[in-house]
């Protein structure tokens, strides 16, 4: 069962919220499944806290926020797919558009639905991802889309592709060049006279290095999870992590030395040992790869993993822990410091906890928490 702690979520927007200047939006990044938390959930609880708008990476995630009932404006960060300007339109969401071919899908669509659209234009700084990579470029794109009175210039915005190492001179660099880049491309469209209300640039690791980044908006993800983007340098920020994985002890098993634990027999016991089994495995999102390396939380204590994560189960050694069937066991800890914590985790498996968040399977009931 993963807790989703909503109010963890809430002081995490305000938190950020407060970093912000007044009249500087925050769109709160809710891509993937909200990062694994449930969608929904987590866009209504951001906006009650003060979140302005919601950001996701496909149409078809902003079609099932719409279908749920939520109103607020929502952006598609991802390229456009052709089949899917029509529902961009019945479902009043807006997107990212990168080059005229956008303009020329969205243009017959909004014609044929009789409804105006509206658009942020991506450029393509430094991050080599999407966009478009020239201010000339841009200035056609712009102009093709003031030729559509259906088309409305909402913003214009980038991403950042080293945000989170602002504490190295080359990370600072690379950001401040995207940075500069982003303004004067920025600044060559309102030379030609175009409108943009919105210009857009920072993640969460953007966001909390300082207000340079800011703009008309930012677009937080992993900090409104509780995760600090950026470990190295901005841990004094007070956020929370959002999302416990607990479940209890299925079974208790007390092994003679040399008894073998899991498929292949890769962990053998050396004495008498005490064996847990827990209901949950690489079918939950436990990565496979924990295997013998992983640790997870006993009645407050640390338990390692041992034997290779199946499917559905995995077994940890809770010797001296008087552990019992039925205690709790909490896989990924709230607590930021402790071996079981997610970062933790990520750290030992050379990823970040983006990935672990997001590798939860839809199997894992989420529990929502206010
Ligand atoms: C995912 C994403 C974000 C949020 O990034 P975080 O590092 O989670 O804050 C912002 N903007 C775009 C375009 C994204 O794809």
């Amino acid at each position: 069962m993963a807790l989703v702690h909503l109010e963890r979520l809430q002081h995490n927007v305000r938190l950020l919220k407060a970093k912000l200047a007044a009249g500087v939006q925050m769109m709160a990044t809710v891509k993937a499944d909200g990062y694994g938390h449930g969608a929904l959930e987590v866009s209504k609880a951001a906006l009650s806290a003060g979140a302005d708008r919601l950001g996701v990476a496909t149409v078809e995630e902003a079609v099932a926020l719409r279908q749920s009932g939520i109103t607020a404006p929502v952006l598609v960060y991802g390229a456009l797919p052709e089949q899917a300007a029509i529902a961009v339109l019945d479902y009043d969401i807006a997107v990212t558009v990168t080059g005229i071919n956008d303009i020329r899908i969205l243009a017959d669509a909004a014609k044929r639905q009789r409804h105006s659209v509206r658009v942020h234009v991506k450029l393509d700084t430094g991050m080599g991802r999407l966009g478009i990579r020239s201010a000339d470029e841009m200035l056609t794109v712009l102009s093709h889309i003031s030729a559509y009175p259906l088309i409305e210039l909402e913003g214009i915005f980038t991403h950042l592709s080293s945000a989170d190492e602002m504490h190295h001179a080359d990370g600072r660099v690379y950001s401040e060049m995207q940075r500069r880049r982003f303004i004067e491309w920025v600044h060559v469209a309102k030379r030609a006279g175009y409108h943009v209300p919105i210009a857009h640039i920072a993640n969460s690791a953007a966001l909390l290095w300082g207000p340079e980044y800011h703009f008309d908006m930012v677009r937080p993800g992993i900090a409104m999870y509780g995760f600090h983007p950026a470990p190295a340098w901005n841990q004094d920020v007070d956020l929370q992590p959002v999302l416990e994985l607990r479940t209890s002890i299925t079974r208790i098993a007390r092994m003679q030395a040399g008894e073998a634990v899991s498929y292949g027999r890769t962990y053998v016991t050396e004495k008498e040992e005490v064996i847990a089994t827990v209901p949950v495995g690489y079918g939950d999102g436990i990565p496979r790869a924990l295997t013998n390396r992983g640790y997870v939380e006993v009645n407050g204590a640390i338990a390692p993993i041992v034997g290779t994560i199946c499917m559905d189960q995995l077994m940890i050694n809770v010797t001296g822990f008087d552990a019992k069937v039925g205690d709790q066991v909490v896989i990924y800890s709230q607590l930021i410091e402790s071996k079981a914590s997610i970062q933790s985790h990520a750290d030992l498996l050379d990823t970040i906890p983006y990935e672990l968040l997001c590798r939860i399977t839809s199997r894992v009931p989420r529990q929502h928490i206010l």
